[in-house]
Parts: structure tokens; sequence; C-alpha cells
């Protein structure tokens, strides 16, 4: 996209008129007394989003009665009869008075983000600079050359996203490259960069004038941003320091700068003597000493411009704070060899506090899915971050303990798991494809050491790019097991390290569970089948949820003899809609799988003659023969190592720490999110970790206060054979939820057209359910099973969020032809009757379709 120009009020406007949309809404139209009555009643169902007043002044109320106002109401509730709302609520509402009407909402610029503006409005490839250091009235954004031509833009647009606290936005016109510029080639204002640390800086947007004040540790200071050197984001540091000095001590600031350290020290009592070699910092020392008040405390010794020349000083020396920054492997001795090379003396009882590296704004605990993605933003947002990740680890049983750079998702959970299907797929591909004239010379088979080596390369891969990203975002790494000592302090003994922060991060995953029967150690969780070197040839998998489904899926599409075993009567019978598991587990069977439902536990393993594993049940029944014998019972949360003991967090009966909609602990600055969570149970999924990752990060680091993920309509799929794809409500969740009556569910049952020319053995079954409520017949649950179903259900479940009803879906024009184009064409697709020589069908009330909406 070219860059608007931003001098001309025209251009400008139109720049910013490509983000103008208008949403069409339901208001309620309510007495101005009522507001807050109706806010808290429709909770959920009052429009949200970020910068947007849900309640306005009623535009058909006569001039200045004020009498009534407009709430508008979410994209969910689509007609003013209001049938989306629970029955209660709309009652109430009704009952109230509150009067349905239509209101067109024009959004556009102003509710966007800095990072979604410039997003769209920078070319691709080039990263979103939103980060910027604060100083006063003034944002100070560090730009990159690719970032040069769009400087104005990007200057106008954080100052207008971030007005009134910002005032003027300025960039660093040269870089500190010339620190190494040789001193007799330094122009004046060289001299005084490399002297003071000042830098020649532009005011990209907004007020030039940079004088300016900050508060800090207690104290204000004024300070003209052009003159004198500030970091804000020391101040944690300058606390450190200031905080172990008490009222008999006495301090020589020979850097005072304009006064960081020196008038906090003094407010707190000590004597302090200070100065700066910049006349600049000396002339706001002297004002900021006279703002505070410290006058009598602080004392300015000429005698510290140029402190170090050896030939000034003869007196012993005093306690000399050295206060800097190495990069260095050991920073300590980095740090004391510099002091001592400057002072031109050994300095032999010189110790050296590395604060800096201890005390970050975001401290991370798991480098999974949740953890990276929130400890990235929040570096984004140009927070200290650190991430700590225990990193591959395998107890002393043999069993996996940690899981690396990516944490389960990919190193034990959906990647590889994703790539062994794959795998399978392919397979069962080649058999489907006889009939298609396919010749296969030899029977195709797999070469499972080929696909080990192969995947673990690929997840190693992966594990490179996620210690990359988090490298080249700014977050700090630390490798160890990491463990409270304090509510906000960590240890990570292996790395010999302490850290603080103000916010700490709890996403440190789960674990799979493992039975303490005789003979367990036979036995392998889903982390052993992921080091399985062989193929196995006989398994038995002990349980039937998602996990044990997909990878005992994989087995028997690959040929392997499997047998299920579940308490139950057959798999995946909490959380989806009968229709799946029905025909899943028909599929299950017809495919050669043995489902051994409704059986007791697995008592006892024993490794038989014949090196295979014997199972007892408890029954006293015993299955033999298994060369892999996998548990797949539940995973708990990996929150024992954490001694949350010590931090005030609570946790559930399972282990998980439990946590408010904000993924907040209650515990101040302590937050934990994804498989370790509360919030999560049921939604054990990467993609939930990391939005809630990030909206966290958002709302700690990104001003937006609000900032959560819903946890209401999560879109996920299940690799079995063939997948299966679930998005919302059950049917029986549904009239639990709306009553019977308000409940419509429409089926369909076919044989996909992708196995027309295939062998009848290698068809595989397809069904699909809508389920929808109201007279509106608003789609609350879409659930498919059959061939693609893992990549069909995002686009469906996003027209499921936006909240679309059966007749959205029947003014779709199908593609043809597909096996999708069902969900579209379902019976009775604006016709007035079910349509049964369809073999699609409708359960529920009777069918009044609701003629498809114009747009
Ligand atoms: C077999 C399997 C298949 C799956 N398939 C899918 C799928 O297809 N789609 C999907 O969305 N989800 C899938 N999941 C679920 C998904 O992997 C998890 O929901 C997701 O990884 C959870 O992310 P998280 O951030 O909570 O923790 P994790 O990704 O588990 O990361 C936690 C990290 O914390 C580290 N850690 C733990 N304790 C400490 C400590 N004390 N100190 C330092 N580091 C520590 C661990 O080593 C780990 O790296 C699957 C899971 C499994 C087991």
């Amino acid at each position: 996209m070219s860059t608007p120009a931003t001098t001309s009020t025209a251009m400008e406007c139109s720049w910013k008129s490509q983000f103008e949309v208008s949403l069409e809404l339901v208001a309620l139209r309510i007495a101005a007394r009522q507001c807050n009555t109706f806010t808290k009643r429709l909770g959920d169902y009052v429009f949200t989003r970020p910068k947007v007043r849900p309640i306005i002044a009623d535009p058909e109320a006569a001039e200045g009665s004020g009498a009534t106002r407009l709430l508008l109401l979410s994209e969910a509730v689509r007609g003013l009869e209001l049938a989306e709302l629970p029955v209660e609520v709309r009652e109430f509402a009704l009952a109230e008075g509150a009067q349905p009407v239509r209101y067109t909402l024009r959004l556009g610029y102003e509710i966007l983000t800095a990072e979604q503006v410039l997003r769209l409005l920078l070319p691709a490839g080039i990263e979103v600079p939103s980060a910027f250091e604060q100083v006063g009235h003034i944002a100070h954004v560090n730009l990159r050359a690719e970032h040069l031509p769009y400087k104005r833009l990007i200057g106008q647009v954080l100052l207008e996203k971030n007005s009134p606290r910002l005032r003027s936005v300025v960039n660093k016109v040269e870089s500190l490259s010339r620190d190494g510029t040789a001193a007799d080639q330094r122009t004046a204002s060289d001299e005084k960069a490399w002297r003071f640390r000042v830098f020649p800086m532009e005011v990209l947007a907004g007020e030039s004038n940079l004088l300016t004040s900050v508060r800090e540790n207690g104290a204000r200071f004024e300070l003209d941003y052009r003159e004198v050197y500030w970091n804000s984001r020391l101040e944690t540091e300058h606390k450190r320091i200031v905080e172990q000095l008490g009222p008999s001590a006495v301090v020589a600031d020979a850097f005072a700068g304009i006064g960081p350290f020196a008038v906090p020290a003094a407010l707190r009592g000590a004597s302090v003597y200070a100065n700066d070699l910049n006349p600049a910092s000396h002339q706001f020392l002297v004002r900021n000493v006279e703002i505070n008040k410290v006058a009598s405390a602080l004392t300015f010794l000429d005698v510290f411009v140029g402190a170090f020349d050896r030939t000034r000083w003869t007196a012993p020396l005093p306690r000399v704070h050295c206060y800097c920054f190495s990069k260095a492997d050991d920073p300590r001795a980095d740090v004391i060899a510099t002091a001592e090379r400057l002072m031109g003396c050994t300095l032999p009882d010189a110790t050296a506090h590395v604060t800096g590296s201890d005390h970050y704004d975001y401290l991370v605990i798991g480098a999974g899915s949740g953890g990276v993605a929130s400890a990235r933003r929040a570096a984004m947002y140009g927070k200290r971050v650190v991430l700590v990740e225990r990193g591959p680890e395998w107890a002393e049983g043999g069993e996996r303990v940690g899981a690396g750079y990516g944490g389960t998702c990919v190193n034990v959970g959906c990647v590889p798991k994703k790539l062994m299907f794959t795998a399978a797929s392919f397979l069962e591909s080649a058999e489907e494809s006889v009939g298609y004239g396919i010749e296969h010379v030899a029977p195709p088979r797999l070469n499972w050491p080929a696909l080990v080596k192969a995947r673990d390369k690929y997840v190693e891969r992966l594990n490179g790019i996620y210690a990359r990203n988090l490298d080249s975002s700014g977050v700090e790494r630390v490798v160890g097991v990491a463990r409270f000592v304090g509510p906000r302090e960590v240890e990570v003994a292996s790395a010999g390290r302490r850290l603080t922060a103000d916010h700490v991060l709890i996403a440190v995953g789960g674990a799979p569970t493992m039975p303490e029967i005789p003979g367990a150690d036979l036995s392998i969780s889903s982390n052993g089948f992921f080091e399985l070197k062989e193929q196995p040839q006989k398994a038995l998998v002990v349980g039937s949820g998602y996990i044990g489904v997909e990878l005992a899926g994989i087995l028997n599409a690959i040929g392997c003899d499997t047998t299920i075993l579940c308490r139950g009567n057959g798999v995946l019978r909490r959380g989806f809609d009968p229709l799946i598991t029905e025909v899943l587990n028909d599929e299950l069977v017809r495919s050669g799988v043995a489902l051994r439902t409704n059986s007791t536990e697995v008592a006892a393993l024993k490794r038989s003659a014949d090196g295979t594993i014997d199972a007892t049940l408890g029954s006293g029944e015993v299955l033999s023969g298994f060369d892999c014998v996998m548990f797949a019972v539940g995973r708990h949360p990996a929150t024992a190592a954490l001694n949350l003991g010590c931090t005030g967090v609570t946790v559930d009966e399972a282990g998980r720490v439990r946590v408010d909609d904000f993924q907040w602990t209650g515990v101040d600055g302590i937050y934990c999110l994804g498989d370790a969570a509360t919030t999560n149970i049921g939604f054990e999924l990467t993609p939930v970790a990391i939005a809630a990752g990030r909206r966290l990060a958002d709302r700690l680091f990104g001003g937006l206060a609000e900032a959560r993920i819903e946890y209401k309509n999560i879109p996920t799929v299940v690799f079995s054979h063939p997948p299966i794809g679930t998005v919302g409500l059950t049917e029986p969740q549904a009239r639990k939820e709306y009553g019977e009556s308000n409940v419509r569910a429409y089926t369909s049952r076919f044989k996909p057209m992708h196995y027309a020319l295939s062998d009848e053995h290698a068809k595989k079954p397809m069904a699909m359910k809508l389920v929808c409520v109201g007279d509106e017949e608003r789609v609350v649950g879409l659930h498919v099973i059959g061939v693609f179903a893992d990549e069909m259900l995002q686009g469906f479940a996003l027209a499921l969020k936006m909240g679309a009803t059966k007749a959205d879906f029947d003014n779709v024009v199908a593609i043809h032809p597909t096996a999708s184009e069902e969900f579209v064409t379902m019976a009775p697709w604006g016709a007035r009757h079910v349509d049964a020589a369809s073999g699609a069908s409708a359960s529920g009330a009777t069918i009044k379709p609701t003629p498809p909406p114009r747009r």
C-alpha cells in the first residue's frame, strides 16, 4: 500500500476513510436512569469494542430533554424481536419498557489501535513500530531504516492514538555508532552526544517543545529531552539502589544527570554530593532539587566534574556505586575490569551486583503456546521480558517431563501428531485412489523410522524458530525449572538465577496422567508415543478422549492391530454432538478397530514369555499379545514443581491455577493461562492459550483494559479418521440452554463424492449438523465428521461467531461439487417443508423458515 500524505487534511481524510465501516445494530431505547441496571442485566449482550461507548445519546429524543438513551446490543442480537437474548433477559427488557430500535453505528480509524492502523498502512513485511519509550509527554521511537520513508505517518498515528497522554513523537536521528568515532574526527554535536549520551532527534509529530516533566520513585523531574540523558526504563534499577540507602548514608553521585538517584536518595534522608559533566543536566538537577525541596540534603561538588582525574582526587576513594551495562558472559567480572581500567588501579574490594538482569516488567514461566505468545507481545510493547523454560527433560523412569521451546504443541502434541496423521492419511488415500485408475505397482507401506526421523527434524527446526523469534523480539531466555520463592520472585536453580518481576505469568501447561498399577512402566503415554522407534504391531490404547482417538486412529490406519478400551459406551462421549460420536464409533468398528466399550479399568500389566504385554482388567479378563500399551486417560497441570504455596495463588482439586476471566489469580501481579488454568477446562487447545496470552499482554502493557479471550464458540478439530470439526453447542446442550421448543437441528448424512469411484471398503461416512435457535434460527452449533472436515471448519466458525442464521447459510451460493456445500444446501433450504427424499432432515419444532436477509 502506498504511503498516504500526511500534510493535507483532505488527503488525510481519504486515508483515514479507508478504515470506515458501518454496523447495523439493534439498540434498546431506555430511560437514562436505567442505563446501569440494563448494562448489568444484559452482560455479554451489550456491544463491546475498545473505545466505543455502548450507551449513546438518543438521536430521536427531544432536544435537551436527555431523558432517553440508546443501549447498543452486541452483533449477536439481530432482530427487533430480541430472539437471541435468553428468555428471562428479553422478558426483563420488555417488562422494563425498553424499546428495540435499529441503529447504524459508524466506526473507523478512531477505534483501531496504532498497531492495527500501521499494520494496514505499512507495506507487507515491514515490522510495525508501535512500541515506544514515554518520557513525560514525549514518545521516543527507534525507527529502523525501513521505517524512515513512513516516519511522519508513523509519528502521526502514534500521536493520535495515544493522545492526550502524548503530545510529541520523536526519533533519534543518528545512531550510537559514533561511540567508536576517533576523538579527533568528532564534530561538536558528535562530541556532545559522545560525552553526554544525548542525541540529535527530530520531532515526527506534535509539539516541538521537548521540555517535559516525569515522576519517578516519589520525585518529580523536569528535563529538556533534547539536552539531557533520560531513560524511563531504568526506573526499577534506580529504585533498587535508592532503597538500599538509609538516612545515615552519604552518597556521592558523580554522574547525577538530572537526579534520578540523587534526588530520591536525598528524599530518603541521605546526604548527597552530586554533579554532572553535562551543563544542561546540572541546570536541571538544580531545578529538580528545588522542585522536590531537597536543597538541604544535596550538595553540588565541582570535584565530581571529571572525578576520575586522579590528579584532582588524591584522597582515599569513598565507596563508589558504578552503574553500567554489560553484555559480557560474565557481567560481574566485566564491570569490575571496566571500573579498574577507568580508575587506573586495581579494586580488590570491588563487588558487583548484577541488578539490571534480575528484575523485569514481565516474567513468563513456560515457553509453550501461551507463554511464548504472551512474552513476545509484551516485548512488542517495549517491556523488559524474561521467559523461563525447563526444556526437554526426562525423569528417572524415562518419562518426559519438559517439553522445550514451543511447548506441548510443538514437541509432543499438535505438530508431531498432525505429521503422523498426515502420513496415515496418505496411506488411506492410496487405498481410496484404486478405483480412480491409480495402479499401485506394489502396495504402499509406511517406513516408520524414516517418518520419525523426518518428523523429529521438523520439530527441531521449529524449536530453533521459536527460540530465535524470542531473541529477535527482545525476550530474554533462561533455561531451567522455575520455582517460586516469593509472590513475584522465582528461582531457577540450575541457571543460578533469582528473578523478580512486576508481573508473572504461569504458562506451564500440562502432562499426561499415568495410572499407578503394577507393571505401569511397561506402558507409555502420548509423550512416549512420539518416542517409539519402531512401528507397533498390536496396540492397546486405554482412554477414549480425543488424544486416544487420534493416536489410535493413526495406528489403525497404518496397519497396526488396534484396540481401544473405553470406560463408557464409546469414544468421545463428552462435549461432542451425539450424531458425530455415533458416526465415529460406527466407523472405528467398520475400519477394524477393536472397540471395547463399558470396560473395566486396566488393573495390571505384565511382560509375558514371548516378550509381549498382557493387560489384566479389573474384571479379571486378560487381553494379551500387545507390543504397545498406551494410556491416554487424561492430563494434569504441571503446577506441582512451582511451589505455589509461597505465592498465595490457589489451585483446584486437579492442581489447575484458579483464575478469573482475565487470567488473574487474585494475587497481585500473578496470572495463569493455557492448560494449567481453570479457564481452560474443556478448551485445552493451542490457539486458546495463544489468544489468552496475547490478550493478557495487551491488557497489562498495551492499554487495552478490557482485553481478554471469550471462552465461547471456540472451534476445534479432532484428527480422527475421518476428521471431526465442531463449534458451538451440541444439540443436547442447546436444548438445555434454550428450551426444547426453541431449538431446531438440521442434519445430513451421506457418502461424499470424494469416494465416488473408490472401492466400497475405502469409503468413509460423512455427517453434518446445524443447531439453530429461536424464530430467526441463529446457528449456535455446527458439527461435521467426514473427509476435509478439519479444513472446512474455520470459515464456518467465523459465520457462527458473527451470529449467522440458517437463512444466511441458505443465502450463500454453494461451491460445487464439494462436501462442504451440504452446509448451505441443507433441507428445507428456503422451502416450507422437510424434504424427506433428500435424506436430510430437521428435528424439533415445526419449521418456519426465515427468508434470506437482504443486505
Ligand atoms: C497428543 C496431543 C495432541 C494435541 N493436539 C492438539 C491439536 O491438534 N490442536 C490444539 O489446538 N491443541 C492440541 N493439543 C493441546 C495443546 O498442545 C495444548 O493445549 C497447548 O500446548 C497448551 O499450551 P500451554 O501454553 O498451556 O502449555 P504448553 O504448550 O504445554 O507449554 C508449557 C511449557 O512450560 C514448560 N514448563 C513446565 N513447567 C515448568 C517450570 N516449572 N519451569 C519452566 N518451564 C516449565 C514446559 O516444558 C512447556 O514447554 C494436543 C495435546 C496433546 C498432548
